[in-house]
């Protein structure tokens, strides 16, 4: 009898079996795909380039438990993520910064100049729940229609109208000439990829790890006391209250035998093309390699789930999920498509580690299990 199947070997599934197996349980870690580390997982393609086999994947917190945590089984390269948007026949900085709007428009403006310009672009009566909300009454209608309305309807099947504030409030625009994707203090790459750090994690004599299987066919095969799941709530509950929606991408390669592809790590473009960004991963990856690698993300609604969608009917019926799985006893939910949030990396190992906390809540006062036992 093993204490726990864990079912998903990403960020979850990972975090919470090397918690559990450190503290002496015994675990199952199984996934459907062919490799561990989930949708961050990362390998070097036919060319010898390091790419990322779900898109780019780029580490940044502001929680020094969770930089700390992931740092037990990886050294870091410092990498701070910048990109620009190809707009009007110029590639400019975004998140919307001085410079933005000062190339587009052909300004000089001043950091001093700059809230006073913005707030005269701004329409603080579109304030309101919606992404189109949430932009044009920060930076107006204009810079909304050249860089997040058709994005978004390209990334998402929808209008930024139909879509939560949240989802455009990840790339807030800035008075100041910040050009990093990213604010938090701890911004990073695993020096060896994602792959070699979940190696690193799951390195334990406790974890058995089974790939290429998914969870129901373990639970016919052996017993255990506990089950985690990371996969999509609905699939868990055969889809009982039907299907949630989740969003998917077609990742499509490229390797060129040149150094350098573009100018950026990634380029958005919302307004041209069918794919929504091209990705060039020796910027993130800092590997030397005569070739380079790119990816373009054409996104779609079928295929493998990637984003939860949110958007307030969609809460509405993942409360029900959630309900459901809040009864299911010894089964625990975690994860961005297990829990329905479009978490990051660094929010889904919080996620996890409070989990175990909560899980090992009551032992602490037991000693912790030999391996052997
Ligand atoms: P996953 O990584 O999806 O792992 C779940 C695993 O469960 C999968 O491997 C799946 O195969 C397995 N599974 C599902 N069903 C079953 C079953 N029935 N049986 C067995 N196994 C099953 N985050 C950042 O912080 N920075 C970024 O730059 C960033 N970029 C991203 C770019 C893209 C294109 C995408 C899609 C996501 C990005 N993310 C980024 C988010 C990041 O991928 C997630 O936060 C993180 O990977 C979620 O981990 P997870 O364990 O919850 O889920
Ligand atoms: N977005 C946009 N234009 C851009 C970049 C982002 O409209 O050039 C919007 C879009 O709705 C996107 C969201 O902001 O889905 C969040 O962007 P982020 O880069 O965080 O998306 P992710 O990396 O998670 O795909």
């Amino acid at each position: 009898m093993y204490d726990y199947l864990i079912a998903g070997a990403g960020f979850a599934g990972s975090v919470l079996a090397e918690r559990l197996a450190h503290a002496g349980k015994h675990v199952v870690l199984c996934d459907k795909r062919p490799h561990i580390a989930g949708n961050a997982y990362d390998h070097f393609d036919d060319a010898g380039v390091l790419v990322h086999k779900y898109g780019p994947h780029i580490f940044h917190t502001s929680c020094r438990r969770i930089f700390d945590y992931l740092s037990k089984f990886t050294k870091w390269r410092p990498y701070e993520h910048r990109v620009r948007a190809s707009v009007d026949g110029k590639t400019v900085p975004f998140p919307i910064n001085i410079d933005t709007v000062n190339q587009l428009y052909g300004l000089q403006l001043t950091a001093e100049q700059a809230p006073g310009y913005f707030a005269s672009l701004a329409d603080p009566s579109a304030a309101g729940r919606t992404s189109e909300s949430a932009v044009v009454s920060k930076v107006g209608r204009d810079l909304y229609e050249k860089f997040f309305k058709n994005y978004t309807r390209k990334q998402w099947g929808l209008d930024p109208s139909e879509l939560d504030a949240s989802v455009a409030a990840r790339v807030p625009a800035r008075m100041n000439h910040d050009d990093r994707y990213f604010t938090d203090e701890f911004q990073a790459m695993p020096l060896h990829g994602y792959t070699r750090m979940f190696e690193n994690m799951l390195d334990h004599d406790n974890i058995t790890l089974v790939l290429n299987a998914d969870y129901r066919e373990l639970l016919r095969e052996m017993r255990f006391r506990e089950i985690i799941y990371t996969g999509p709530v609905d699939a868990f509950f055969d889809y009982r209250y039907g299907k949630l929606p989740y969003r998917s991408i077609d990742f499509r390669f490229e390797t060129h035998p040149r150094e350098r592809y573009q100018s950026a790590a990634v380029i958005n473009y919302p307004n041209e093309h069918d794919y929504t960004r091209i990705t060039e991963f020796k910027y993130l990856t800092g590997q030397m390699h005569p070739h380079t690698s790119i990816v373009y993300e054409y996104p779609t609604a079928e295929g493998d789930p990637y984003y939860p969608v949110p958007r307030p009917e969609n809460a509405e019926l993942y409360e029900k999920y959630r309900e459901l799985a809040k009864a299911t006893h010894n089964v625990h939910f975690v994860g961005r498509l297990a829990t329905y949030r479009y978490y990051n990396m660094d929010q889904v190992v919080g996620q996890s580690l409070a989990l175990f906390d909560r899980l090992t809540e009551n032992e602490e006062s037991e000693p912790p299990q030999s391996q052997a036992a």
